[in-house]
């Protein structure tokens, strides 16, 4: 991977942002995901943050390789305090974190999303946790893919502000697990995905069944088998 050539999943990321935008990558390493925006978009600007000295350095450098500083800004900080006035990005990207700590960034930082248009995310782990976020914030979810790379399966999370996509009237919970636009398109990385899930779901269960039944035991059961048939009912 470099500023030109970035993985599949950092492509099909890339692919959301619309052309002219300003963006910021938060949690950026290498800010490969910036350069390629701005090398093939002369109208792009971006901004890079990153919490940890290592990455931003990294990120400083590249910066500098690919002759982009006029246009790319790398700041060290803590999620969204990188961005210094809401209305110096339109898009930000967050990706290769786990769901939930993509949540608390975007919680912790809310106040700079007033004038952001588009988020696109991408969990490695827990896309539920965003999903139920966005929803309960008033981010409309409008596009999810979910592809794999290198034996490795991630889910890219697209949503606007402004937009008002009806999504989780029906089966509300099954919708914020799998995903509303992936349970349709059931691709194959979706396919290997949730049967791997339910796989694991059904040793967990298998272990419990052997353990002293209490009342968080029983509940963490009944959880894990309404997810199995969520699962089970959409794959079948
Ligand atoms: N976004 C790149 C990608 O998808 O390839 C890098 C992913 S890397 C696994 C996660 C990066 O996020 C690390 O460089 C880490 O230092 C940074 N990071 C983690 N928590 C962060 C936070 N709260 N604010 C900014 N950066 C953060």
């Amino acid at each position: 991977m470099n500023d030109r050539q970035l993985s599949k999943r950092l492509q099909r990321v890339a692919a959301y942002v619309p052309k002219g935008s300003k963006t910021a990558d938060i949690g950026s390493d290498h800010a490969y995901l910036p350069c390629y925006l701005c090398l093939e978009d002369q109208t792009a600007k971006a901004i890079a943050g990153e919490v940890n000295e290592g990455p931003y350095l990294s990120a400083v450098s590249q910066v500098r390789q690919s002759g982009l500083t006029d246009r790319i800004s790398v700041r060290m900080g803590n999620g969204l305090e990188v961005i210094e006035h809401a209305d110096q990005v339109d898009v930000i990207t967050i990706a290769g974190m786990g769901g939930a700590l993509i949540t608390s960034i975007l919680e912790e930082g809310k106040g700079k999303l007033r004038e952001v248009d588009r988020l696109i995310l991408q969990p490695n782990v827990s896309a539920v946790t965003i999903r139920e976020w966005l929803d309960k914030e008033g981010w409309s979810l409008t596009s999810e893919e979910i592809i794999e790379e290198d034996d490795k399966i991630y889910e890219i999370l697209v949503a606007d502000r402004g937009e008002n996509v009806m999504l989780y009237e029906e089966d509300r919970k099954k919708k914020m697990l799998l995903g509303p636009y992936l349970i349709n398109e059931m691709n194959e990385a979706f396919q290997k995905k949730w049967t791997y899930e339910m796989k694991n779901w059904e040793r967990i269960l298998t272990q419990f069944e052997r353990a002293t039944e209490t009342p968080e035991l029983s509940a963490k059961k009944d959880e894990l088998k309404h997810k199995i048939e969520m699962v089970q009912e959409v794959l079948r």
